[in-house]
C-alpha cells in the first residue's frame, strides 16, 4: 500500500472562484503550489486530487469539460516537475445527497480502494473545513487547512470551533514541507 497526499483543487492548487471554475480561462494556478508539488520527497507518496465540482451537477459545465480542465492542469503540474497520480471529482450538488461530495469521504475511499492507498499514513490538504472533515471521516492520519482560497474565511466560521486541533498552514508549500519533515 502507498501513503497518499490528498489535495483539494480550488483554493489549494488554483484560485477559488465564487462562481465556479467553468472554463480554462477561469484557472489561475498558484505558482507556489506548482513548486510544492515538485518537491522531490513527495515522490514517496501517491498524490491525489479530490474535488467537488457542483457546477457539473448544476449544468453550468459538462463533465467532459471539467475533466479536460483537470487534464490540462495535471499536464502543467507535470511540466513543472510534479505529479498527480489520480483525479477524483464529485459532480453532484448538495441536493443529490451523494456519498462523494466532501465533507463525505467517498472520493478518498474510492481512491484508496483503486490506488491501494494506506489512509492511516496519508495527508489531506484543503482550504475548507469540509475538506478537513472528509479527511477525518476517511481516516487519514492528518488533515490540514491552508489559508489560500477560502481558508482564512473558513477559520471565522462557527464550525471552525467544532474542528478542534486543526493544523493551519499559509499555503500548500508550507503544509507539505511540514508533513514531509514530520
Ligand atoms: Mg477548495
Amino acid at each position: 500500500m502507498y501513503p497518499a497526499i490528498f489535495l483539494d483543487r480550488d483554493g489549494v492548487i488554483i484560485e477559488n472562484r465564487a462562481d465556479y471554475v467553468r472554463a480554462w480561462q477561469d484557472v489561475e494556478i498558484f505558482q507556489r503550489a506548482l513548486q510544492a508539488l515538485a518537491i522531490p520527497a513527495l515522490r514517496r507518496f501517491r498524490v491525489v486530487m479530490v474535488t467537488n465540482q457542483p457546477a457539473v451537477g448544476k449544468g453550468m459545465i459538462s463533465r467532459d469539460e471539467a475533466d479536460e480542465i483537470n487534464r490540462r492542469l495535471v499536464e502543467i503540474i507535470r511540466g513543472a516537475g510534479g505529479e498527480i497520480d489520480g483525479v477524483y471529482l464529485c459532480p453532484h450538488t448538495p441536493a443529490d445527497a451523494c456519498n462523494c461530495r466532501k465533507p463525505r469521504p467517498g472520493l478518498l475511499l474510492q481512491a484508496a480502494a483503486e490506488l491501494n492507498l494506506d489512509l492511516s499514513a496519508s495527508l489531506m490538504v484543503g482550504d475548507a473545513l469540509t475538506d478537513v472533515q472528509a479527511g477525518r471521516t476517511a481516516g487519514v492520519r492528518q488533515s490540514v487547512l491552508v489559508l489560500t482560497g477560502r481558508g482564512s474565511d473558513q477559520l471565522r466560521l462557527p464550525q471552525a470551533a467544532e474542528t478542534p486541533n486543526l493544523p493551519v498552514f499559509a499555503d500548500l508549500y508550507e503544509a507539505l514541507t511540514a508533513w514531509l519533515a514530520g
